[in-house]
């Protein structure tokens, strides 16, 4: 049994806990510990599911039916491995958290229990009351303007070229940090979500939308996530859409590689569908592949290892987007490591997005400047075309932007502007950073309406004159 990642039975406590790193195996400390992929029996580690086999474990089925949605499971499976304030603390981060909660049994099981305050895989998918931190004024839900931007229910099109159809509302996992906090996942104690249901009436209108609009060639078919489609509806989508003339490209997005990789072994239904796709897709010369979202190294494991196998396999093109997020992988070495990792799988880095200012995730927010920084420490750790691009995805609809390439950034005021000629020329997008980066006096700008409206004004008022 060889262990390169943090592991219950390695850790003793959260002072010894590292977050944010693999761990070189001790006995091969100069070897290249990113390529070694861990194949234990990492579940069993979970009291209830000591007995579990490797067959049941990697059943698509089994982990479906075995998500944790709610307190109950959540402390039927670690109450014996955690503090009993623990749960306490993740109801109360429950009660007031946009996103629904759901937690797949892979990713259950290589949470380190032994202290998930600092486990960068509890801190995506669990909220706790005590680490909630107050909204920055800019956040809110859908602060990137997605609806507004829908012709149809469930399709956005902001680039000329490129539109994000939405099939369903759910997914494998619910991710605190969720764009689509507005839609994505059941109703929580804090959010009634736009129902965007998996029905083919809906779905006609969307294609009907694209065929309509012959500059589209580029179909993003996401969250919701393709991993919640029944091979038939992954089918029925891909044909339709490698139907119209005008599209060229499709991409289906779904956490499910990194959360339930068993899927791609074990549901070969599903793979075949996806495969069929892609083969009728290469055979009208039309790109179908798949993109998906690793943020940590803890998330690949010798399974993820076979499943990414099988799409290299099948000649189905895998891209990553991963989120920056503050206590998760905003270490220095984390995004090294998970791009040495991805590219092992043939997973290709694709963006790096900071994290959008959603509702209830002001704990998860990172700087621009932080973002900037690891850009650099990132690039040239790896082969250049598994380097990601550091994206901000802007407020209000001007969609994403190289971090680099603002028309003003004072990480004084944490204050950024971009611009989007090729989306909406002309106009001005805003960033904030997490206030908790700010100086005090700063911070009380940013709090107060009035005060807040002027700094912005200034900012943008002086942009314009140099231009
Ligand atoms: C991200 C996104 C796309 C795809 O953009 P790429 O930069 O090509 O990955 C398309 N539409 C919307 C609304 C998006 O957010
Ligand atoms: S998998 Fe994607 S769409 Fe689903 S909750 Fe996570 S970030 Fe949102």
């Amino acid at each position: 049994m060889e262990l390169n990642v943090v592991s219950a039975e390695q850790t003793t406590g959260i002072e010894d806990h590292i977050p944010n790193r693999l761990e070189p195996a001790q006995n091969d400390y100069f070897a290249p510990y990113w390529r070694k992929f861990r194949r234990d029996e990492f579940w069993r580690s979970i009291p209830s599911w000591h007995d579990v086999s490797e067959r049941v474990f990697l059943d698509a089925m089994w982990q479906e039916q075995n998500a944790v949605i709610n307190r109950e499971r959540l402390e039927r499976l670690v109450g014996p491995l955690v503090d009993p304030s623990f749960l306490d603390d993740a109801t109360e981060g429950m009660k007031r958290a946009p996103m629904a909660m759901r937690i797949s049994p892979y990713i259950i099981s290589l949470i380190n229990w032994a202290g998930p305050i600092s486990d960068p895989l509890r801190r995506q998918f669990l909220p706790l009351g005590s680490e909630i931190e107050e909204d920055h004024p800019l956040l809110g839900l859908d602060t990137l303007g997605e609806q507004s931007d829908s012709p149809v229910a469930g399709l956005t099109h902001r680039y000329r070229t490129k539109a994000l159809f939405l099939p369903t509302s759910t997914c494998p996992v619910y991710c605190r940090f969720c764009t689509r906090s507005y839609a994505v996942g059941t109703d929580t104690e804090e959010v009634a979500k736009v129902r965007l249901g998996a029905g083919r009436e809906r779905w006609k209108n969307a294609f009907d939308y694209v065929a309509e609009h012959p500059e589209l060639e580029d179909i993003v078919v996401s969250g919701g996530d393709a991993f919640r489609l029944k091979p038939d509806q992954l089918k029925t989508i891909g044909d339709a859409l490698l139907d119209l003339p005008n599209v060229r490209r499709i991409r289906f997005a779904t956490k499910g590689l990194a959360v339930q990789p068993m899927k791609i072994i074990t549901d070969r239904g599903w793979l075949n569908a996806l495969t069929a796709v892609s083969e009728r897709g290469r055979y009208l010369r039309k790109e179908v592949c798949l993109h998906t979202h690793f943020n940590h190294p803890n998330e690949i494991t010798g399974i993820t290892e076979d499943a990414a196998g099988l799409l290299f396999e099948r000649g189905i093109t895998v891209r990553n987007q991963a989120v920056l997020l503050r206590g998760v992988n905003d270490g220095d070495d984390c995004l090294v490591d998970l791009g040495r990792r991805l590219s092992t799988l043939n997973i290709h880095p694709y963006y790096t997005y900071l994290c959008d200012l959603v509702t209830g995730t002001e704990d998860l927010r990172t700087t621009i400047a932080r973002g900037i920084s690891l850009e650099k420490i990132v690039r040239g750790t790896t082969a250049g075309f598994n380097t990601p691009t550091f994206v901000v995805d802007t407020l209000g609809g001007g969609g994403k932007r190289d971090v680099h390439s603002f028309e003003y950034y004072d990480p004084d005021f944490g204050l950024a502007v971009y611009a989007a000629p090729s989306v909406k020329p002309g106009k001005f997008f805003i960033s904030g950073d997490p206030l908790r980066d700010l100086r005090q006096d700063v911070r009380d700008v940013w709090q107060n309406p009035a005060t807040r409206t002027e700094l912005i004004d200034n900012v943008l008022k002086n942009i314009c004159h140099h231009c």
